[in-house]
């Protein structure tokens, strides 16, 4: 399988070099240039598959440059961290059933990329002798399942700013309390937006970044997609082999639209039925609400919520999915990337047809986010993360008759206890692992929001040869 540019800018490049590359030189997204269809007997012959057995299956229709031993143990070692023998498990609520995505060490859905992504460099790394160094700076979330992707592997060191006490205790311990010699968390005396900043100047550095083989994790690269495809493609056989083959539509709390690509892939990749609608789901972020529903994708402000992994503008992966509304043309692509940069937004309503055959789109207010946590811990007992219960309040205006709805739960309740709790006038248990963060020695470096100081950290700690 080949690589291509949405842009077009690139000679077609295999697997791995998508890989070590994130995003493409030209400033476009990588993609695969056809999308493998699995016929009805072969989707058949996967009932029964472990979920490791079942990833394998999935991703080496993707990846024609690492043997099939290696990539079996990739696997293997990425799910070995997950405490659940499914990796993925679904919860059935009446007929609602609940994809829980949050098994991996961190307890959000991320874990699921990024503990793949992470053996994938290392083991890319000592196949090639080289050496990365990781920067990326976290509003809390991310940060955590990108330090524990990566933590204890030899050839890769990583630095994650955060704001220093702006972040929710459980997070900052989940980051600190990781004392690998290999990371680095930076607690900055700043908001955010000024790690983020500082983070952003130090990539467009270019000799600097060439010098220290500076990296990023974020949701551009193509590993992560392909991660996330697995689980979609597990509960459409767990539902076709319980409820007589009916189609399922997956409801998906959205941000950068990393998630849902993935399951835009897999129903393309799937026959025919298997994957009915997607029901992209945000809170009030929502520009892809508006696109989809009319063809309005125009940048606005980020606004705070209680689901805060969404509180995001613009959504890095829909270049993808432009590419594939645009009739596969990188130059229609390169066009509209352009437009959008010069005047904030992009008009699709020639595209408002073909947007409507793969989703529906829903965004949800602060209040019915609440309103659901509470009326799921009451009808059921089962506890909703804020993020989980905007897919789930999109699901229920969406759920159609002979149609199974499973609803993706992106993070564990105690990430986000504060709104749990008021919702439900309940503390939220910590599992076990988080509670026990409380004893942990910490390793953080509090630092000014300077540029100059965190630039002279790295070079002091960052690997080289
Ligand atoms: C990242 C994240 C999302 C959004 O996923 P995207 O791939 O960015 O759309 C949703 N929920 C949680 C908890 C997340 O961490």
């Amino acid at each position: 399988m080949k690589y291509i540019s949405t842009r077009g800018g690139i000679a077609a490049i295999s697997f791995t070099e998508a890989v070590m590359m994130g995003l493409a030189t030209d400033g476009g997204l990588l993609l695969p240039r056809t999308i493998p269809r699995v016929d009805r007997p072969t989707f058949e012959s996967w009932q029964g598959l472990s979920y490791q057995e079942l990833a394998f299956e999935v991703m080496s229709r993707f990846i024609d440059d690492i043997p099939t031993s290696d990539l079996k143990s990739l696997i293997a070692a990425s799910y070995s961290s997950f405490d659940h023998p499914d990796v993925t498990p679904l919860v059935h609520l009446d007929d609602l059933h609940i994809l829980e995505l949050f098994h991996g060490p961190t307890f959000a859905f991320k874990d699921i990329a990024l503990q793949f992504l992470g053996n994938l460099f290392e083991y890319l790394l000592s196949k090639n002798d080289s050496y990365l160094n990781i920067l990326g700076a976290t509003s809390g979330d991310t940060g955590s399942a990108a330090i524990y992707g990566v933590r204890g592997k030899e050839r890769i060191a990583i630095f994650i700013l955060h704001p220093h006490r702006r972040i929710s205790s459980v997070q900052e311990r989940q980051m600190t309390t990781v004392t690998d010699a290999n990371v680095f968390n930076i607690a900055i005396e700043g908001t955010f937006d000024d790690g983020q900043a500082i983070v952003k100047e130090m990539f467009s550095d270019v000799v600097f970044k060439q010098a220290h083989h500076l990296g990023a994790i974020n949701s551009i690269n193509w590993a992560r997609v392909l991660a996330q495809v697995v689980y979609y493609v597990a509960s459409c056989l767990h539902i076709a082999g319980h409820e007589n083959d009916r189609a399922a539509t997956f409801a998906v709390p959205t941000g950068n639209f990393g998630d849902i690509f993935a399951g835009y892939i897999a129903k393309k990749m799937l026959p025919e039925g298997c994957i009915s609608k997607l029901v992209l789901a945000t809170n009030a972020n929502d520009i892809l609400t508006r696109a989809i529903n009319n063809g309005d994708y125009s940048l606005g402000q980020v606004v705070a919520t209680s689901s805060p992994s969404m509180d995001i503008q613009v959504a890095s992966n829909f270049e993808r999915y432009l590419y594939y509304l645009l009739d596969s043309s990188p130059e229609h692509v390169r066009d509209a990337m352009a437009h959008l940069k010069e005047t904030g937004g992009l008009q699709l309503d020639d595209c408002l047809g073909h947007m409507r055959r793969d989703f529906v789109a829903v965004a949800v207010s602060e209040d019915d986010v609440r309103a659901t946590i509470a009326d799921y811990h009451e009808r059921y007992g089962y506890v909703l993360d804020p993020h989980t219960a905007v897919g789930v309040r999109a699901a229920t205006q969406h759920r159609a008759k002979g149609i199974s709805t499973i609803c993706l739960a992106t993070a564990h309740p105690t990430k986000f206890s504060t709104v749990v709790e008021e919702a439900t006038g309940r503390p939220v248990d910590l599992p076990p692992p988080l509670a026990e963060l409380q004893d942990k020695p910490t390793r953080c470096e509090v630092m000014p929001a300077d540029r100059a100081a965190i630039t002279a950290f790295i070079e002091q700690h960052a690997i080289r040869r």
